[in-house]
């Protein structure tokens, strides 16, 4: 009943010459695989040379971060119509590295996921605990804040076009994975949440997994029943490692 996502975020990797190369391969990789959502995050100026190279494919472009206003006097940024522009249709929204480094709140997650679904872009949203945070207890704690917060104001209807990722920063780019486990935990208790807000929205939404996935462990995530995709960091910026975790066989 839900499609599975697997998303790559590109981070501040991969320059417009790269990134086509990267989806050229990748497309020869991942032909004929059918029954999931493969996207995409480039960085913004790569946005266009992946989303042009992919326009006979059936991979989905996303950007990495959004401005909730439509256009402004906001330097730097970028609006949800201009990731419309440049073939995006999905957005990843607070992640754990924009909320450290850049200061991003839960409240700037929720103005953003409001602008994104109004301006027909997937939110791909992100919540997860630190390694403090893990070892107090408080993991559930902390991810139900970060969920009332971000999407406590939507619609049944508009939370159901929202995908959340459970992205433990302890597990980001440090190679050690939350246990399938683990993961399906704290998906199961994500979900009870989602439940709480929207109780009919619930079992529709999809909840992707992130931190270290690789193609090693991408099969045991993916068989946990709350797990319903991946967001993938460094194994997405090679096109062999990325198409061995689309496939997931
Ligand atoms: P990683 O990153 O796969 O390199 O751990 C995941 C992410 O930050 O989305």
């Amino acid at each position: 009943m839900r499609t599975p996502v697997i998303a790559g975020n590109w981070k501040m990797y991969l320059t417009p010459a790269e990134g086509k190369a990267m989806v050229q391969e990748l497309q020869t990789l991942t032909a004929g695989v059918t029954g999931r959502e493969i996207v995409l995050c480039p960085p913004f100026v790569t946005l266009p040379a992946v989303a042009e190279a992919a326009q006979e494919s059936a991979i989905g472009i996303g950007g990495q971060n959004m401005h909730p206003a439509n256009e402004g006097a906001f330097t730097g940024e970028i609006a949800a119509p201009m990731l419309r522009a440049c073939g995006c249709t999905y957005v990843i929204l607070g992640h754990s590295e924009r909320r450290q480094y850049f200061g991003e709140t839960d409240a700037a997650v929720a103005a953003k996921t409001k602008a994104a679904l109004a301006g027909q872009l997937v939110p791909i949203v992100c919540v997860g605990e630190t390694l403090d945070e893990r070892e107090q207890g408080i993991t559930q704690a902390v991810i139900e804040i970060q969920l009332r917060r971000a999407l406590g104001g939507l619609t049944a209807a508009e939370l159901t076009g929202v995908i959340v990722a459970y992205e433990p920063v302890w597990a980001i780019g440090t190679g050690r994975t939350a246990s399938p486990a683990d993961a399906q935990d704290v998906c199961a208790f994500i979900r009870t949440v989602l439940a709480a807000l929207q109780a009919e929205a619930a079992p529709k939404v999809r909840i992707l997994y992130g931190g270290s996935v690789k193609p090693d462990n991408i099969r045991e995530l993916m068989a946990q029943s709350d797990i319903d995709g991946a967001l993938v960091g460094g194994a997405s910026l090679q096109a062999a490692s990325f198409a061995k975790i689309v496939r997931f066989e």
